[in-house]
C-alpha cells in the first residue's frame, strides 16, 4: 500500500530554448504539481501513488511511462475513452529565471477527473492525501473529486496536505477562496505561499499571524508559509518556527514549490520534528531551484547531502 495518494492533472510538457515565437527546437517532458511531488517523494524512497486522467494518446502513454520509470503507482490512473487528449504546455525561458508558460489544458482528459476515479485510489488506506488548489480549479467534476477525497480521507484518519497553488489563469481569486475555503475543515497541513495565504481567509485583509491563528481555529493543525528565497515558516498552536532557503544558484524556479512539499511531506513520513521537516523541505527545494525542469532535478535521499559539499566539487 502506498504512504501517499495524490491526483490532478499531469500535462505533457515542450520546453523551448529561447522565445517559442522563433521555433527551433523542443524537448519534451511532462509537467503537474501533484505528480512533481510524487515524482520528488518517490525519489526520497516513499511508496506513492498518482491517479488521474490522461488521454488514450501518445502524451498519455508518456505520462504514465515517465511517471513508472520514477517509481511512482499509476494502477489507479485512467486513460480517457472519451476523446479528450493529454494537456499540454509549453515554456519558454525570456530572462534569466523568468519562464513564460502557455497552457493548452481546457477540455482535457486531465481536467475530466471525477470522485469515482479518485475514491478507489484511497481505500488502501495511505498515511497521506496529497492535494492541490489546482485541481478544484479545472473544472466541477475536478473540484467535486477534490472535496470527496478530502473528506473520505479525513474520515478515514488520512493526513490531509493542500497546496493552495493559486492560478490566476484557471479562476479569479473570489472563485478560488469560495470553492478552496470549504476544504479547510478536512485540511491538516496547509501550504501556501505569502501572496497565497489572504486567499484561504475569511477576512483577506488580516495580517498574516492574524490569519494563521484563525486556520489553526478552522481545524488546520499545521500552517507551512512559503517565503521564496527568504524559505518557510511551520505555524502550529505551539507557535512559529522559521527556517532560511538553502543558497543556491537559481537556474529554474518551476517546480520549487512542489519540491518543497515533497521534501515536507518526506519529514512528516519520518517522522521528523518541524525543524527539521522544514529542512527537508528547503533543501529538496534547493535542488529545483538549483536544476534544469520542473522535477527532473530532484534528490534522492542519498543526495541530500549535494548541497553541503564545495561548489566545484567532483564525485567520483
Ligand atoms: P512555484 O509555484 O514556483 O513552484 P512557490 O511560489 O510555490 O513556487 P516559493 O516560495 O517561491 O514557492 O519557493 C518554495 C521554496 O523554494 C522556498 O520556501 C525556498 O525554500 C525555495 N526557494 C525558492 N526560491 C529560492 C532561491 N532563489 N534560492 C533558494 N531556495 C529557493
Amino acid at each position: 500500500a502506498p504512504d501517499v495518494v495524490t491526483f490532478g492533472e499531469t500535462m505533457a510538457a515542450l520546453r523551448a530554448n529561447g522565445p517559442l515565437r522563433l521555433g527551433g527546437s523542443l524537448g519534451l517532458s511532462m509537467a503537474g504539481a501533484e505528480s512533481n511531488v510524487a515524482v520528488g517523494l518517490a525519489r526520497l524512497g516513499h511508496r506513492v501513488r498518482w491517479a488521474g486522467r490522461v488521454g488514450a494518446d501518445e502524451l498519455g502513454a508518456l505520462v504514465l511511462r515517465t511517471l513508472r520509470a520514477e517509481g511512482v503507482d499509476t494502477g489507479y490512473a485512467i486513460t480517457d475513452d472519451s476523446g479528450r487528449p493529454t494537456g499540454l504546455l509549453l515554456t519558454e525561458p525570456r530572462l534569466g529565471t523568468l519562464t513564460r508558460v502557455s497552457y493548452y489544458r481546457a477540455g482535457s482528459a486531465g481536467s475530466a477527473v471525477s470522485p469515482a476515479d479518485v475514491l478507489p485510489a484511497l481505500a488502501s488506506g495511505p498515511r497521506v492525501l496529497h492535494l492541490t488548489g489546482i485541481t478544484p480549479a479545472l473544472s466541477a467534476s475536478a473540484a467535486e473529486a477534490a472535496l470527496a477525497a478530502a473528506t473520505t480521507a479525513r474520515e478515514a484518519g488520512i493526513t490531509v496536505c493542500l497546496d493552495v497553488n493559486y492560478r490566476s489563469r484557471l479562476w479569479s481569486a473570489d472563485r478560488a477562496r469560495t470553492v478552496l475555503r470549504p476544504l479547510l475543515s478536512r485540511t491538516d497541513l496547509l501550504i501556501a505561499s505569502e501572496d497565497e495565504l489572504p486567499l484561504m481567509l475569511e477576512r483577506p485583509d488580516a495580517d498574516e499571524s492574524e490569519g494563521v491563528k484563525s486556520l489553526l481555529a478552522a481545524g488546520v493543525r499545521e500552517v507551512v508559509i512559503k517565503r521564496g528565497a527568504r524559505g518557510a515558516t511551520t505555524c502550529t498552536a505551539d507557535g512559529a518556527t522559521d527556517r532560511p532557503a538553502r543558497q543556491v544558484d537559481a537556474v529554474d524556479l518551476v517546480g520549487a514549490g512542489d519540491a518543497f512539499v515533497a521534501g515536507y511531506l518526506s519529514g512528516l513520513l519520518h517522522g521528523a520534528d518541524i525543524p527539521d521537516r522544514l529542512h527537508r523541505a528547503v533543501t529538496t527545494a534547493a535542488f529545483a531551484v538549483g536544476t534544469r525542469g520542473d522535477w527532473e532535478g530532484l534528490p534522492t535521499e542519498d543526495e541530500l547531502g549535494l548541497l553541503d559539499r564545495p561548489d566545484g566539487t567532483t564525485i567520483r
